[in-house]
């Protein structure tokens, strides 16, 4: 970040003469923190937390305290790729690895019957235990501040070519030579249902509204003419699980492993939290009439989606690019897997993972109950996608 800002300075893109002036001063002070890391997702909080740890004093600067350490989508943490990069961050004495093993569900080891190096732990979280305990993990560490703002800008000094700290929604300034920037799917984010779009971060879970996104400093970037591009990722709809048939075909179940594998090597002895209370998942799958109403519907996709214009993540496909990938499923169908989120005492809704879609909400509908075990499904909120801002990877070279 350093140094993408210093030669954004060199094309001198910044603060107007009064605010160089007002920065001057500010600067001569020795700023209240080492680092501010603005977001309080997975990847603010290991910043903030590994920051603190180095005996850095730390700000993590986030919207909503009460959604720090929230799962933005899937309840799960890890799988092939994903659980490889959880154990090194674990190895680092990050905190995901042990939150997961507070809040997991369900474990398995993905690849078990492949060779070690290939093998992958997964784990599914009670969505409110994980969020719980990952703010009660932050509360714990040392140097560490947790402030709830939005930034609104970055805070930037002439004179030496670099980030002086943030200023908040209110116009405070938040000093600090070092700035990261986690901000997730929020900068310039743009929500889509159908033909329906409006600006968000996402959406709560707990309720209709919508987190706002982050246009200011997505601005801020793009005045700096960072090499900013879009991209775009979806979520499935929400089910109320009582309204689940899992008698219906009967559903093919998916038990957690018995002895779950921690996903911290810090558990490895003492074992899971919850592991007298797993859970299990269930398979169904989508099948010809699904495919019809989807393709029936295509037109009814976002704009963009219909046009392929935004990146999406390879490997969460929505289930239109499912079926355009892969045109002569409509025997097999696609796997749906019914997954909990949390305990049942804590939540009864189910994410069905497989089928990410960004139609409008009545399409949505439909399709779901087209499949095994969800004919009289209730949808408690709708799927959509979520357009957002990124760096570019020549950003790195910036
Ligand atoms: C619709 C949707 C689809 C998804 N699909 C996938 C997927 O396909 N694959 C996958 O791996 N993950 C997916 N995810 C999950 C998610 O995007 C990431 O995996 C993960 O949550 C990213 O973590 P993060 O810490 O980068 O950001 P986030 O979890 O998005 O957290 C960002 C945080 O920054 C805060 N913030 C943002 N701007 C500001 C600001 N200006 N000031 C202060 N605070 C700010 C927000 O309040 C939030 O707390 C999806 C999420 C959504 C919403």
């Amino acid at each position: 970040m350093r140094i993408m800002l210093r030669n954004a300075f060199r094309r001198r893109r910044f603060l107007t003469k009064s605010k160089c002036n007002n920065v001057r001063r500010f600067c001569s002070k020795r700023p209240k923190y080492d680092v501010v890391v603005i977001g309080g997702g997975h990847a603010g909080c290991e910043a903030a937390a590994a920051s603190a740890r180095m005996g850095c004093r730390t700000a993590l600067v986030t919207q909503k305290k009460d959604t720090i350490g929230e799962m933005a989508c899937n309840p799960s943490v890890g799988g092939i790729g994903k659980g490889t990069l959880v154990r090194e961050v674990d190895a680092l004495d990050g905190l995901i690895g042990r939150v997961t093993d507070q809040a997991g569900i369900q474990f398995r080891m993905l690849n078990r019957s492949r060779g070690e190096a290939v093998q992958a732990p997964r784990a599914q979280a009670d969505r409110d235990i994980y969020r719980d305990c990952m703010q009660a993990e932050l509360a714990s560490i040392e140097n560490l501040d947790v402030l709830e703002r939005s930034v609104e800008d970055l805070y930037l000094d002439e004179s030496d070519r670099n980030v002086r700290g943030v200023i908040d929604d209110k116009g405070e300034i938040i000093h600090s030579d070092r700035v990261v920037l986690t901000t997730g799917t929020f900068l310039g984010g743009i929500v889509h249902i159908g033909p329906k779009s409006y600006p968000a971060g996402r959406h709560r879970r707990d309720n209709d509204e919508v987190e706002a996104p982050s246009t200011g400093l997505a601005a801020t970037l793009e005045r700096l003419e960072f090499p900013l591009g879009r991209l775009s990722t979806g979520t499935p709809p929400r089910i109320d699980g009582n309204t689940v048939d899992y008698d219906d075909g009967p559903l093919l179940e998916q038990p957690s492993e018995e002895i779950p594998v921690p996903m911290s090597y810090m558990n490895w002895e003492k074992g899971v939290a919850l592991k007298d209370r797993l859970v299990s998942c269930y398979q169904t799958r989508t099948n010809a009439r699904t495919h019809e109403i989807v393709r029936e519907n295509f037109h009814l996709l976002p704009k963009f989606r219909q046009e392929g214009k935004v990146k999406t993540p390879r490997y969460c496909p929505s289930i239109e690019t499912k079926l355009k990938r892969f045109p002569d499923r409509d025997d097999f169908g696609h796997v749906v897997w019914l997954e909990p989120e949390g305990l049942p005492e804590n939540t009864s809704i189910v994410y069905p993972a497989g089928i990410s879609t960004s139609m409008p909400e009545e399409i949505q509908l439909r399709m779901l109950r087209t499949m095994s075990g969800l004919r009289n499904a209730e949808m408690l909120r709708p799927g959509y996608v979520v357009e957002y801002v990124v760096f570019e990877r020549e950003a790195r070279e910036f």
